[in-house]
């Protein structure tokens, strides 16, 4: 039996659920196939429980600071099951919420691994659905290095399985999650060696903020290994791990390893090459500036696609191609130039645009102009403990049109939004120059740089 639609999706994470509503609204019969659980690595293995996990350290810190603010608490105690099962509720709930959206909106589902067999035709099992549409939503899986011993690592993915609070922990990588889980489980009291390649975490931002974030998360207790080449994971005869570097290098007595360097594409088994679906060269689908794939009927959104891998993106892009294909709007795609983002470290970080770095290599260093001020939010007046903050302008030629606003410091992630805004508009220094500042907030820096 081969059941007919006008789109089918497939993965019900972010970017497919996002798609397959909207072109729903239109009017678009559409299929939705997922093999796992629905919401896919936001909701279950991703922003959603990390942002939990996030929280649940800055309460931590709060309660630190309290006695600085005159509060008695005596000594927190901490069990990391409780908010493990508030958080798997959470989740669970988050499921239910988008079963029913789909329902409603009137999306079909099916459970179960979708492969191409053509550019029409997609199988699950031994049913086959065709489709004048199809979306490759599938997202992407976390990378491992090829070493011995990897396998008594974990990932992010086993990072939230946990049941226990590890005791002592390595982080291997220098990106986003590394950072995260580094600075995260270091708030929560977890003896934390965050394992880098070069001499850096965040090489790819702003010079100016990952040297802030490294520094306060030296200071607050992270341990970094450097220059660290990770070429083997042992377990010792006492259950811990030992992981080992060139040069003799081993860090040892580690009840958890965590691998986060990097994700790849989910294309295996997805009959891509059947299908005539161009990989690029490093395994994502190929997509153009409007999500379209080599095969006509073809289309892909989100981290399949290896460009800006945010949830919010695979959301919006998936919209914009339901609007398109749906909507009646042929011009409808996402622009993918200045994509806010945001790091959960200690402190988090708020970017939009061109890092010092890029606007330099971009536009050359004569046209470039650079604003900056760092200073220590007043919260910490009063306490002993004390966290930075850095704003940052990159502004670029005479007009001085701000070409990358970046934060490093408490309350980064609510900030960055709206300066993102004025950032997408084209505003000039002078426009922030223009604006009234709101006092006392650390926030006000950005309209007062000179
Ligand atoms: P996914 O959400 O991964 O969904 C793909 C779905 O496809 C999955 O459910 C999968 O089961 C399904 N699937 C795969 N193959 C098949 C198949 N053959 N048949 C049927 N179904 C299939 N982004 C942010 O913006 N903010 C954050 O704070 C943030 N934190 C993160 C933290 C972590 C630890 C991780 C890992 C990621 C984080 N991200 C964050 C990134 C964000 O989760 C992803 O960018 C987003 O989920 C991508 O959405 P997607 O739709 O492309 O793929
Ligand atoms: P990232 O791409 O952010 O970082 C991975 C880093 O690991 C690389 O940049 C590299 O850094 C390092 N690395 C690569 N290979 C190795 C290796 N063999 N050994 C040691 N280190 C290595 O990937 P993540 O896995 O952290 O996250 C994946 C994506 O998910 C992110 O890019 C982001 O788009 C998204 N995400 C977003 C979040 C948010 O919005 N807050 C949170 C979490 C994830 P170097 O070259 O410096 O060694």
């Amino acid at each position: 039996m081969i059941d007919h639609y006008d789109y089918l999706v497939i993965g019900g994470g972010s970017g497919g659920i996002a798609s397959a509503r909207r072109a729903a609204e239109h009017g678009a019969r559409t299929l939705l196939i997922e093999s796992g659980r629905m919401g896919g690595t936001c909701v279950n293995v991703g922003c959603v429980p990390k942002k939990v996990m996030w929280n649940t350290s800055r309460v931590a810190e709060v309660l630190h600071d309290a006695p600085g603010y005159g509060f008695d608490i005596g000594a927190p105690r901490f069990d990391w099951s409780v908010i493990k099962a508030a958080r798997d509720n959470y989740v669970a709930r988050l499921n239910g919420i988008y079963h029913r959206n789909l329902d409603t909106a009137g999306v079909a589902r099916v459970t179960g691994r979708g492969c191409f067999v053509g550019p029409h035709t997609v199988t699950v099992g031994d049913t086959q659905y065709q489709a004048e549409h199809i979306l490759i939503a599938t997202g992407g899986h976390p990378d491992l290095p090829d070493i011995p011993g990897v396998e008594m690592g974990i990932t992010s993915d086993g990072f939230f399985d946990l049941d226990t609070q590890p005791a002592r922990a390595a982080i291997v990588g220098g990106g986003y999650i590394a950072t995260e889980f580094a600075g995260l489980l270091n708030g929560l009291g977890t003896e934390v060696t965050q394992v880098l390649r070069h001499n850096s975490l965040l090489r790819n931002f702003d010079h100016d903020l990952h040297h802030v974030v490294m520094s306060h998360m030296a200071e607050s207790g992270v341990h970094f290994e450097t220059h660290f080449h990770a070429d083997r994971l042992v377990r010792d005869a006492d259950g811990s791990l030992r992981l080992h570097a060139g040069e003799g290098r081993v860090l040892s007595g580690l009840d958890c390893v965590v691998w986060a360097i990097g994700r790849r594409p989910n294309v295996s088994a997805l009959g891509c090459e059947e299908a005539g679906i161009r990989l690029d060269v490093h395994g994502f689908v190929a997509t153009d500036e409007y999500q379209n794939t080599s095969v006509e009927s073809v289309y892909a959104v989100g981290d399949v696609t290896g460009r800006a891998a945010l949830t919010p993106v695979a959301i919006a892009a998936g919209r914009h191609l339901a609007d398109r294909l749906f909507g009646g709007n042929s011009e409808a795609r996402l622009e993918y130039d200045n994509i806010p983002s945001v790091v959960f470290s200690h402190p988090p970080i708020g970017t939009v645009g061109h890092s010092e770095e890029q606007a330099v290599e971009r536009f050359g260093a004569r046209r470039v102009k650079v604003y900056r001020s760092s200073f220590t939010n007043m919260y910490y007046s009063v306490l002993e403990r004390k966290a930075p903050t850095l704003v940052k302008l990159v502004t670029l030629g005479e007009e001085e049109r701000v070409v990358g606003c970046h934060v490093a410091g408490d309350f980064a992630d609510e900030m960055i939004q709206g300066f993102a805004v004025a950032v997408k508009m084209g505003a000039t220094k002078h426009d922030f120059d223009k604006t009234v500042a709101i006092h006392p907030t650390a926030a006000e820096e950005l309209v007062t740089l000179r």
